[in-house]
């Protein structure tokens, strides 16, 4: 049989490899801004338009190129990082593989101008699809200016893969924040469509929080006492537990000046905050560790988000004590000295070779669930839910009728101002004499409602999500809806990430009941939101922050616009455990909730209840 196996041809294996650097346009832009930085630049300006679509262009004032290295550097593994193997356990650069011109001029038109200060011109080369089209002399300001035109045009599948220009602006936003966080001391800025979304002169790095994030950010900042040691050092800001907000947009670790991800690290930090939080809460942490970059690994991963720590152990608790320190708790727990002396002792004893192998962070983290009981039984059946209260009194017969507020004729609206808790329950006493029958509240968590074969479990908050998200469904496919104006409207000021997102969503929010006004940058004003919120107290801003922030990280799992919007809002507005019912607003729920299409499942797929028959009880008790 003759050979088949043939080398690819370098435009195509350019164009491979690019799949895994270059996803969408903000990947892009963070290879582009990282260049300038390793460059040296001081400043550094990224221009997008139509979210990166059409252009990605940043220019830095770095070293720039001479002409050969301006050819060189879109060559595939070509690199000025690295020269021999040991570099690689040095790694101070943000690039290194040498990869990044290569993949994003494979799949793009690019136009490079460079020139080094000490020379006189500088060099300009086209590029498109991995082919050199032009190479020549020209006269340009010193450092580089790369601009990446019509990205993915030829490759149309991943081009129709890119999410709306909301979407992908907000990506590069956020790559950008990553960036600038890390480099305070470099100026930056970023224009999109001709207009400017953030200009950042250079400074400390509370300024730069502050000129990111906006004004009210600067007193929400407690600085970490900067922490010193052989392994490693922590410095940064976190943010006032009681300023943390629903939505999780300001947490950030650097290691070596280079953003990453680590569920485990959070977990630290986290674990720090332990009490101080109200629920559902994120606090602000921007947080600098340096680490000898002998003692990680960066290169696990084409855009090195993930790293592997040796002992992440050791760096687990440096963390938390520098935090808990910061917060103040400390004091009240163990001496901040006497502690770090504990943690230098496990250091002392740590013997390198015996690290505990480096797992990735999502299998490290101690919060992972836990398996559920075998014991569980399994959700009735579609057709069997109707007939579980067969042949029994309705607890709803034995109780006087929920007081019907004036106006207010929809039972939904009613169960949702019941369950704020702000109605006393009137019927307590009657409903008393109905033991057994009526429904009752197990760690103000879930519902025990008795039903002919025996009895159900209630999720209080899985059911509420359920009833919500489909009213909210239906809403959005309906004309607008009623809104409470706002007494006195809110603001809501939020980042240019967020921002992005609710000019992307207005339509239909404004369809939900809320009434949202742009205010100037990144600004909004709240003037009203849906009925039912407002007649249950909601706090405008708090519900759009959880909204928003539900939105996102439900962003991976590609549901339609209208879907994910239900599904958020049902999630933030859903009662949560701890939430107190009386048996009226318990009945309710349970009425609403089999009036569902899907009475089984919340929106997100958990159970909204479970039935326990009398046999299997009575085979418990054997
Ligand atoms: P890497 O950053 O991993 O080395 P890249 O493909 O991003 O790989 O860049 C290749 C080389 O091109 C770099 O090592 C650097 O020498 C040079 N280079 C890229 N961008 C710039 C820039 N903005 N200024 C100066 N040199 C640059
Ligand atoms: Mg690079």
């Amino acid at each position: 049989m003759s050979d088949i196996i043939q080398l690819l041809p370098e435009a195509i294996a350019n164009q491979i490899a690019a799949g895994e650097v270059v996803q969408r346009p903000a990947s892009v832009v963070k290879e582009l801004l990282e260049n300038a930085v390793d460059a040296g630049a001081d400043d550094i300006q990224l221009i997008v338009k139509e979210a990166g679509r059409s252009l990605i262009q940043v220019i830095d004032n770095g070293c720039g190129m001479s002409e050969t290295d301006a050819r060189l550097s879109f060559e595939r593994h070509a690199t000025s990082k690295i020269r021999k193997s040991e570099d690689l356990f040095a790694i101070r650069t943000k690039g290194f593989r040498g990869e990044a011109l290569a993949s994003i001029a494979a799949v793009a038109q690019v136009e490079m101008k460079t020139r080094q200060h000490h020379q006189e011109l500088g060099t300009r080369i086209l590029i498109s699809g991995s082919k050199v089209e032009k190479q020549e002399n020209c006269s340009c300001p010193a450092g580089t200016g790369i601009a990446v035109k019509n990205l993915f045009f030829n490759v149309p599948a991943r081009r129709n893969f890119l999410k709306s220009n909301p979407v992908e602006m907000r990506h590069i936003i956020e790559e950008f924040q990553r960036i600038v966080l890390a480099h305070p001391d470099i100026s930056f800025s970023l224009v999109h469509n001709g207009q400017y979304i953030h200009q950042l002169p250079a400074g400390n790095l509370r300024k730069r929080i502050v000129n990111l994030f906006g004004p009210q950010t600067n007193k929400k900042l407690i600085p970490l006492q900067d922490l010193n040691t052989d392994v490693i050092q922590i410095k940064g800001f976190i943010g006032k537990p009681e300023m943390a907000r629903k939505t999780r947009g300001e947490q950030f670790f650097f290691v070596n000046k280079r953003f990453i991800k680590s569920g485990y690290l959070h977990h630290a930090v986290m674990s720090a905050y332990e009490n101080m939080l109200s629920p559902n809460t994120h606090p602000l942490y921007i947080l600098f560790l340096e680490i000898d970059p002998a003692r990680i690994d960066v290169n696990i991963h084409p855009t090195k988000q993930e790293i592997k720590f040796e002992d992440e152990r050791l760096i687990y608790k440096y963390l938390s004590v520098a935090v808990r320190h910061a917060l103040g708790s400390i004091a009240q727990t163990i001496d901040f000295d006497q502690e770090m002396g504990l943690l230098r002792a496990t250091q002392m004893t740590h013997t390198p070779g015996k690290a505990k192998p480096i797992t990735p962070s999502a299998s490290s983290n101690p919060t992972g669930p836990s398996p559920s009981s075998p014991l569980s039984p399994r959700p009735a059946q579609q057709d069997e839910w109707r007939k579980l209260y067969e042949g029994m009194q309705t607890p709803a017969e034995n109780m006087p009728p929920p007081q019907q507020e004036e106006g207010e004729d929809d039972g939904l609206i009613m169960l949702e101002s019941k369950l704020s808790g702000s109605t006393e329950n009137e019927h307590e006493g009657k409903v008393a004499s109905t033991a057994g029958k009526q429904p009752c509240q197990i760690h103000d968590r879930y519902i025990l409602s008795s039903i002919k074969s025996g009895f159900m479990l209630i999720d209080q908050q899985a059911a509420h999500q359920r009833i919500l998200y489909e009213n909210y469904l239906e809403k959005l496919d309906t004309a607008k809806q009623s809104t409470q104006k706002e007494l006195f409207p809110r603001t809501l000021e939020c980042h240019a990430a967020d921002a992005e997102l609710i000019t992307e969503i207005m339509p239909q929010l404004n369809k939900l009941g809320f009434e949202i006004e742009v205010f100037g940058k990144n600004t909004f004003i709240i003037h009203g939101i849906p009925a039912e919120m407002a007649a249950n107290n909601q706090d405008p801003v708090a519900i759009l922050e959880s909204l928003l922030e539900n939105y996102k990280h439900q962003a991976g799992l590609k549901l339609p616009l209208k879907e994910n919007l239900a599904r958020s809002l049902a999630q933030s507005a859903a009662i949560k455990p701890g939430q107190t019912l009386n048996p009226t607003e318990m009945q309710l729920l349970i009425d609403r909730l089999f009036a569902c299409r899907d009475p089984y499942n919340s929106p997100s797929g958990g159970r909204c209840f479970i039935t326990f028959s009398m046999e299997e009880l009575a085979r418990l008790f054997k």
